[in-house]
């Protein structure tokens, strides 16, 4: 396959802030890429701005409500559009070349999986559906023949530094977290911290969720388990960095001692743009990196008692069968909750706690092998993060 082929894209969450960067590197090229199809939640207006610019194939929107809507906004187009999860489903499983996905949240995981199962290149930002399907979401990838691109920056980094060395002469892992806006902050803080304080993050522009995630540390903790699925490592192969600049995104250490880092500003941009150049490089509209000027980089180990949902992150891996399942459910209602102005900040790792808990008492843990498992665990979980709410929200620390 030669550079001049033109390459059919698919972008799953074409609206979000994944999706924004996405669109950004496909309209450098536009001679490069034909857009197969685009999708969003409820964003009508924004997706369709998107379609009329890119003219995909069809459209869709997650709302089922807003069909006419969309088809309003479509007219004269001539774009074929669909409403409802088989909508998106149905986007996904379009030929094209290269799907992103990254629409927020365990959502994403039938979307990805009919990308997948018909032998898709997928740049995977949608860690939550990797977290809730576990190790079968890699093996159904191996079965058709997807080739899986982590677009996360810090698996992207990991990605990068991985083929300085083969898997016996690996010793582990570094993932980098920027340690979020409660970096510094004493667990009394950050009990009590709002909404606006935890959508403040220090380094990156991202959506809501993954901003929250971050100010918690889960998003690192997700990252752990994403890591671990997709390189097939084990929890003891996997260590955390905090490193408030995030320059440097992801490190691995070989048997000689020799650790191999990938560096770049933070701009989602660039590892985004690795997945769309792979397994060549493209170039890339993102600022170079300056290291004179930036003068400092530093490194602290992170703190499991003040960011407890790091720890649960190990737990739930540890113990696998379903439980990266409920610690990714009990903490998207935890934040969804925390959002909504429920619980306190502190309260959505202690009922991230309380959902494993009372999974692991349950004794319902036969291990994953279909989405319909995962699909399963992850209602059950939400079902039970719900129930547990009020007592969690009463609770004071
Ligand atoms: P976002 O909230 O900005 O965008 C999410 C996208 O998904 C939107 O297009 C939205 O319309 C769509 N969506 C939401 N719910 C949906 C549903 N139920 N069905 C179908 N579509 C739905 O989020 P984001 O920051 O772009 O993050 C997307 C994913 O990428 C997340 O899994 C996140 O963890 C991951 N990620 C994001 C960043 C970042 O810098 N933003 C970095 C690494 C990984
Ligand atoms: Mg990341």
């Amino acid at each position: 396959a030669g550079r001049a082929e033109v390459r059919s894209i698919t972008v799953l969450g074409a609206t979000g802030s994944i999706g924004e960067s996405t669109m950004d590197l496909l309209r450098g090229a536009p001679e490069r890429y034909r857009v197969e199809a685009l999708t969003g939640n409820s964003n009508v207006q924004g997706l369709a701005k998107l379609a009329r610019e890119f003219k995909p194939g069809f459209v869709a929107v997650a709302d089922p409500a807003r069909l006419n809507e969309l088809r309003d906004a479509l007219v004269g187009t001539g774009i074929a559009c669909g409403a409802g999860e088989s909508a998106i489903i149905e986007a996904a499983a379009r030929p094209a070349d290269w799907v992103m996905a990254a629409v927020s949240g365990a959502a994403g995981l039938k979307p990805a999986l009919a990308a997948v199962d018909r032998g898709a290149t997928v740049a995977l930002a949608n860690k939550e559906c990797l977290v809730c399907a576990g190790d079968f979401f890699m093996q159904r990838a191996a079965q058709a023949g997807a080739c899986i691109l982590p677009a996360d920056s810090e698996h992207n980094a990991l990605f990068q530094a991985l083929s300085s060395g083969n898997r016996e002469e690996l010793v582990r892992v570094i993932i980098t977290a920027s340690g979020g806006p409660f970096r510094t902050w004493a667990a009394a803080d950050i009990e009590q911290a709002t909404l606006a304080q935890a959508l403040k993050h220090p380094n990156w522009s991202m959506g809501q969720k993954i901003t929250i995630d971050s100010a918690s540390m889960m998003n690192k903790g997700l990252e752990v388990i994403e890591a671990s699925y997709l390189f097939a490592l084990s929890p003891d192969e996997i260590d955390v960095l905090v490193h408030p600049q995030s320059i440097v995104h992801g490190m691995v250490e070989f048997s000689d001692r020799s650790v191999v880092a990938q560096l770049g500003a933070p701009d989602m941009r660039i590892p985004i743009a690795h997945c769309l150049g792979w397994p060549d490089r493209i170039a890339g509209p993102s600022a170079r990196l300056d290291l004179a000027k930036i003068g400092t980089l530093t490194f602290e180990a992170p703190d499991f008692v003040r960011f407890p949902g790091l720890r649960l992150a190990y737990d739930s891996l540890r113990t696998g069968r379903g439980a990266t399942t409920v610690y990714n459910a009990a903490n998207e209602v935890a934040v969804a909750a925390f959002a909504a102005g429920q619980i306190r900040f502190g309260a959505i790792a202690r009922l991230v706690e309380a959902t494993l808990e009372h999974w692991t008492r349950s004794g319902n843990q036969a291990p994953l092998t279909s989405a319909d498992d995962a699909i399963a665990i992850d209602h059950d979980a939400r079902k039970t993060a719900a129930g547990l709410l009020p007592q969690i929200a009463a609770k004071a620390s």
